[in-house]
């Protein structure tokens, strides 16, 4: 596996590593953030193009604030008023988005340097990342012990395996923030996009996103994606959920499908280029985001400016403040158990 100089962070080398299949197919990732910052595929006559959105430099990875790429946690998605009890005690976490708590605070696991190692095999390539977080940070009770694999193989699926430790009990909900564009990361607007997602309930939320705690059912709503779908299709619908979210902004329910393990959630297919990208998780939901607030203040790739819905997130997560909601499934760590969660970016080519 390559690596490279990526620049330094809190006084420690940032380097970015590059695995790579025998198709061709490229990821590199830093360790700051364990962030995705390219991602090189094929299109339906075989040319690679960068399917994630991303920077340059670390210095900008450093200012972003649209997650770009990055591993969030401890907690991803949002945390009503960054409050919740755990065995009786009220834990006050930071509040960084209008009055709630999103995508763990602050300085999240995206603000982070990681203990990067190569794990590679004679197969496939798979870089290791590993990061403390102390007891307290970001008022999150325990110190959590998180290890990520990133794998690259030679199916084209890029796999990410999340584990966890903690010796406090915790709430925990890690997933990756990239953001795709299948037409390749400098391809304008994604709401040419198919999409299907396996899921035939979401979870409506209130004006500040944060859910009201019930679920309800995809049909006959502009949430319904369960046959393909243009994203952009019915995105400017005057419903109420699309009017708080400025577009998607959802987590759909996976709930049933993953009880079994890694399960397809969801699949975008870019007719012009012909990729396809399937996301298969072991999570019970998975946050469909649109990319509705990106501002275009930094500056990404080769100088491109990605300006509202030049990229969607497919974000497999738990459900936004479950630790608020016991209805939904639960995000509690138990001090001594073990957190593991995986999921799949698979990337193929149709001809439609
Ligand atoms: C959230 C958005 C948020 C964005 C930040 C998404 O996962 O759902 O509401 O603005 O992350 O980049």
């Amino acid at each position: 596996m390559q690596k490279q100089p990526f620049g330094t962070a809190d006084g420690l080398p940032v380097d970015l590593y590059t695995l790579a299949n025998k198709n061709g197919v490229v990821a590199r990732i830093a360790n700051f953030g364990g962030v995705v910052v390219s991602l090189d595929v094929p299109d339906r006559k075989g040319k690679l193009g960068d399917v994630v959105l991303g920077y340059d430099t670390l210095v900008s990875y450093l200012k972003d604030k649209d997650y770009l790429g990055a591993i969030v946690g401890r907690y991803a998605n949002r945390i009503a008023r960054g409050n919740f009890t755990l065995n009786g005690i009220a834990y006050v976490l930071a509040k960084n988005n209008g009055g709630n708590h999103l995508h763990g605070g602050v300085r999240s696991f995206n603000k982070r340097v990681w203990v990067a190692k190569d794990v590679s095999n004679r197969e496939e390539q798979a870089l290791e990342l590993t990061y403390l977080s102390k007891d307290g940070e970001e008022g999150y009770p325990g110190n959590l012990a998180v290890t990520l694999i990133y794998t690259l193989n030679n199916k084209n699926e890029l796999k990410i395996d999340y584990a966890a430790t903690t010796d406090k009990d915790t709430v925990i909900n890690l997933t990756n923030h990239s953001y795709f564009n299948l037409a390749g990361q400098s391809g304008g607007d994604i709401l040419n996009h198919q999409l299907i997602i396996r899921g035939d309930r979401f979870v409506p939320v209130d004006a500040t996103l944060i859910p009201t705690g019930t679920l309800r059912s995809v049909k006959g709503t502009p949430f319904d994606f369960t046959e393909a779908t243009a994203i952009g299709a019915r995105i400017n619908q005057d419903d109420r959920q699309l009017k708080f979210g400025n577009g998607y902004d959802h987590t759909w329910v996976l709930q049933e499908r993953t009880k079994g393990g890694l399960h397809p959630a969801a699949q975008a297919y870019d007719p012009k280029s012909g990729r396809r990208l399937e996301v298969l998780t072991t999570e019970p939901g998975i946050q469909f985001y649109t990319g509705n607030f990106l501002g275009g203040s930094i500056g990404g790739k080769s100088g491109q400016i990605y300006t509202r819905r030049y990229g969607f997130c497919l974000e497999p997560q738990h459900f936004p403040d479950s630790p608020n909601h016991p209805s939904f499934p639960s995000t509690v760590l138990k001090a001594g158990q073990l957190y593991h969660s995986t999921t799949v970016y698979r990337f193929s080519v149709g001809s439609r």
